[in-house]
Order: C-alpha cells, then structure tokens, then sequence
C-alpha cells in the first residue's frame, strides 16, 4: 500500500470565456480560486462536472453571441453556471434557457464560485500549492493583462458599464505591482494594463501613496507608468483618455520605458456627437494634443475605436470624422455601427440612423483608414525594429512590434524562421507591408544585410488577417 492517502480524482470545471480583456482577467480570478481550493479545468465540454460561461453584454450582438454560448455548453454538457455583464439581464437569460444552474452578473467573484460549490462540491483534500503565484492565466505565458482598477465615474450615453460595474474603484499601487512583479518572474515579457478608464486610475483614492519596494507611490496614472517601466519589459497602456495629465507619459515612451502605444477609445470626432455621446474630455482639442505627444515622442502609435451612425450624427458630422482621421494618422482603428443597448440613455435619442447609412458610413471609414494604414506601415520597410514573438506556425514566427496589441492588432510575420520561441523579444528588418501587417527577417548578429524575404516589399501571400 502507498503512503500517500488516495485522493478522489478532483472535480472538472469548463470554461467560456467571452468578451473584452476586462472579462478575461475576471475569468482568470475565478479560475485562480477554483485551482487554489481543488478543482481542475476541463478542456472538453464532456470531461467537465460543469461549464461556467463568462458572458459579456455590452452590446446587442455580444448578449446573442452569449446566449449561443450558453446554448451550446447546455446542449454539450448540461449543467451550466452563467457569469459576467449579462448576467444582470438574468431573465432574458432564463427565458432563453430555464435549464441553467444559476447566474451571478459581473465581477462577482464570491457569488459565482459559491454556485460552483453547491453545483459540484469542492474537493475535501485538495492537495495544496496546485497554483503558482502569479496565480492562473488564460492568456498565453508571455503577455498579461493587468486590471488596475473596475467600474467608471463617466456617464458616456451608449454605455451601461457604469451601473453594470459601479463606480471607479482603483487597486492601490503596491498592490499592482506586486501582481505585475510576480507575472514577470513568471516570464511574462509583456504587461497589458486596462480599466474602464485609466487615465482615472486613482482618483477615487485621492491618489494615496502606496509602497512599492520601500518607496511611497501616489497611487495615479504617471507614478504607475512608472513603476511599470521600471520592470524591464513591455508595457501597454488601454483605455486612456486625451486628457493634459497624460502628457506627462509620453517622456516615459520616447525613453522607450513604456511601450510608444495608446489605446484611447476616441469614438467620434464631431463635436455636436461627443457632447451627445457624452464622453470625457470631449471638450479637449485632441488634434493638437495629439500633435504634441508626436513632438515628444515622434514614434507614438495611437489606436482607437469609433462608432458611426449615433442618433442625430449627420453627413457633416461623419465627414468632420473623416477629416479628423486624415489629420491624426492614427496607427490601428475599429468601427462599430451604433445599436442601442438595453438601459442606456442614448437610446431616448432622436433622430437614429437608418442602417443602410450606418453600413454606408462604416464602409466609408474602414476604406478611408486602410489608406493611412497601409501608408503608416509602408513607412516602416526598410526599418530595424523590436518584435516580441507570440507563436510559430508551418510558415514561420508570428510576432508582434511595439505598436501592435495582441488580438486587436496587426501582426509581423517572421517568415522562414521556426527555431524561435512565444516570448522571445528580438530585432528585426521590416521587408515588406501590407494595410495590416509587417513581413520581416531576423537581423543576426554580425550581418550587416539581411537576406531578401520571399514577400520582401511585394504583396504578401498565405496569411490571413
Ligand atoms: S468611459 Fe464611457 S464607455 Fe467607457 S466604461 Fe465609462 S461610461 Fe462606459
């Protein structure tokens, strides 16, 4: 007979996780708490006891897509737990599928692990250590998304965030550093920050200071920027708003401590639809902003997104938008056509837009920034740049450079080259561009002129966007 006692074999938990990066890192807290007490993940629908499905519900087609989820984990294993920002719609979810377990809205942590317990009991002698420090991640080894804080003080008129999640709620920032130190002993090359807003990031703390590594931090955008860039790794920053305080980073990005990217979700440029959309610092003069941060840091790369075809936006308004993205030259740019979400005040708007004008507009937008686009990207050829790799595939290494967030944008493709590994950050020579993507070859050590690629310069082939 062992000594070891025989242990049950653990009980399975599935996972579905959908969504912004904001839901996933939810979905990595809970993870993270069911290893810590026993349980494993099933990576099937069969294998599992039971399947969470992490919804999101910001917009209509997201709360479809979510019931499908919820459909089809039902239909492929029966016993199913629902989570996330749909969760507070949790009649729709019940008329659709009165089969469910239970539902707990977003950022219920507590709630949604005690319905896993009562759905399938936790293991009485669950081995300890079965989790590493830096705790569970759903994201690959190398890259990590780090929530400095939850909720939104703003009152944007599409938006529900605020009364889904609450107000701003910041993490002192001790206490994000301390997360963001043990996922680079782990081996994570690079740190995603989001939030709903953070550029807010420790107003609702009245900016208190915090320790970190001996030293008193105020807990605000500028010091956590900082302290990030201290870290020897890449840093990206989401959901920034243009406002005069966040000037003072772009120094930190030309220094190359933090990543020469924002994610700064600009949605329109006229403004008769910012003042209806009701967004932050949509009284700023974002064009002359912009001009600064690019006299400070001349590399700034500046995603956003936008929404065409909010009530009462005009042709006028569209073509004011049109001329503002001639003008900002922004790096990567999203398109949504505008639908009203349950709840939100945009929907008491007037004067909506007909469909065919808002697929007219996107169609417009989408075209008229593939042209900067590919223009940006073009400009890179013949440059030596950072990459950090994210995978390798039959062709060659798939990386990413400093202006490219993973899954939202471009790619540089590696072609040829195999013997590298996710996570590895390295030089390259930019060959070729497409309106997305970057084609490029290793610069080794010792070799002035890399080799020609097989896509150098021309149109590339064989890869998807
Ligand atoms: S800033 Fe506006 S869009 Fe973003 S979460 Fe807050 S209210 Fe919603």
């Amino acid at each position: 007979m062992s000594d070891t006692p025989e242990r049950a074999a653990a009980p399975k938990i599935g996972f579905v996780s959908l969504g912004c990066p904001k839901a996933l890192v939810d979905s990595e807290r809970i993870i993270t708490r069911l290893r810590a007490e026993g349980y494993e993940l099933s990576a099937s629908y069969q294998g599992a006891d039971a399947v969470v499905v992490n919804t999101c519900g910001f917009l209509n087609s997201a709360k479809e897509e979510s019931l499908a989820a919820i459909g089809e984990a039902l239909a492929e294993n029966g016993r199913v737990i629902v989570t996330g920002c749909l969760g507070v719609e949790s009649e729709r979810i019940r008329a659709a599928h009165p089969q469910v377990l239970a539902i707990t809205g977003p950022h219920q942590y507590e709630a949604v692990v005690e319905e896993i317990h009562k759905a399938v009991p936790r293991p009485h002698d669950p081995f300890l250590d079965l989790v590493p420090p830096q705790g569970v991640r759903l994201t690959p080894r190398h890259y990590a998304y780090v929530k400095i804080s939850e909720g939104c003080n703003n009152a944007c008129s599409f938006c529900i965030i605020p009364s889904l999640r609450g107000r701003l709620k910041s993490r002192a920032l001790g206490d994000v550093m301390g997360e963001a130190e043990r996922l680079v002993a782990a081996g994570v090359q690079e740190l995603l920050v989001i939030s709903q807003d953070t550029s807010a990031y420790g107003l609702d703390l009245g900016y208190a200071k915090s320790a970190w590594r001996g030293q008193d931090y105020e807990t605000r955008f500028l010091s956590l920027a900082q302290a990030l860039g201290s870290l020897g790794v890449w840093v990206r920053l989401h959901y920034v708003y243009p406002y005069p305080h966040v000037d003072h980073v772009l120094p930190l990005m030309a220094e190359g401590r933090v990543l020469p990217y924002l994610d700064i979700p600009f949605q329109h440029a006229s403004p008769t639809v910012l003042k209806a959309m009701r967004r932050p610092a949509h009284q700023e003069k974002t064009l002359e902003r912009i001009a600064r941060w690019r006299a400070i840091c001349p590399d700034l790369a500046i995603r956003s997104t936008f929404i065409v075809g909010f009530p009462g936006e005009t042709e006028d308004d569209f073509a004011q938008l049109l001329d503002w993205l001639a003008e900002a030259r922004l790096a990567r740019v999203g398109c949504f056509k505008y639908e009203d979400v349950a709840g939100a005040a945009a929907n008491a708007l007037a004067l909506q837009v007909p469909e065919e004008i808002k697929a007219e507009r996107y169609d417009r937008l989408m075209e008229h920034q593939q042209k900067i686009s590919a223009e940006l990207l073009a400009g890179r050829v013949g440059k030596t740049i950072e990459v950090l790799i994210d995978g390798i595939d039959e062709e060659g290494a798939i990386a990413r450079s400093h202006w490219d967030a993973p899954e939202i944008d471009g790619n540089v493709y590696l072609n040829g080259e195999k013997d590298l590994r996710p996570g590895d950050r390295l030089s390259v020579l930019v060959e070729g561009a497409d309106p997305y993507d970057l084609f490029a070859r290793r610069v080794r050590a010792g070799t002035k002129s890399p080799e020609v690629g097989r896509h150098a310069a021309g149109a590339p082939q064989g890869r998807a966007h």
